[in-house]
């Protein structure tokens, strides 16, 4: 497929349609292109303020999105769709805004990395999204690579920035 580089981007209507991927069934993809930093969307749904005491409770909800300490929120469309990846190309800024990492060429799925917003060192998945460099397991933000985690800032919720700084004694960027 090959994007339209041309076209100014419209940033009236959603960027953001689903579709079929290879590995995880639905994603959700670029209907145009998107610019780096551009806001794709807010994130959008009910929020749940859950104490996991289990770790079946920690992976009970894969499709919520951390919000802040044993807050999430159950995403709607297109959010609800929106599978990780190792190597993302979108993250969430402030507390509940999806943003382009990097220029997104039409067609791409957009993706981010679950392990930015939880905080639960319990939880653990199975990753499947086949990227090089891929770490296998998706975990609790604690587990990102020092250098990954510098990557993502700022696109790393404020909370999450906050609980990877303390937890390895970094200084807070506040
Ligand atoms: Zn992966």
């Amino acid at each position: 497929m090959v994007p339209e580089q041309t076209q100014e981007p419209n940033t009236h209507s959603s960027p953001v349609i689903l579709g079929p991927t290879e590995h995880t069934g639905l994603g959700i993809f670029a209907s145009r292109a998107i610019a780096q930093d551009e806001v794709i969307g807010e994130i959008t749904g009910t929020r749940n303020s859950v104490v996991n005491t289990t770790a079946e409770d920690v992976l009970g909800h894969d499709r919520w999105i951390g919000m802040g300490n044993n807050t999430w929120i159950d995403p709607q469309f297109p959010f609800s769709h929106i599978n990780h990846s190792c190597n993302p190309n979108a993250g969430i800024r402030g507390m509940a805004h999806m943003v382009a990492m990097r220029p997104i060429p039409k067609g791409e799925e957009i993706t981010f990395d679950y392990s930015t917003t939880e905080e639960d060192p319990r939880w653990c998945m199975r990753c499947n999204c086949h990227q090089s460099g891929c770490r296998g397991e998706i975990r609790s933000i604690h587990f990102l690579p020092r250098e990954t985690f510098e990557r993502y800032v700022p696109y790393i919720p404020n909370h999450f920035q906050d609980v990877y700084r303390h937890y390895y004694l970094l200084p807070s960027v506040q």
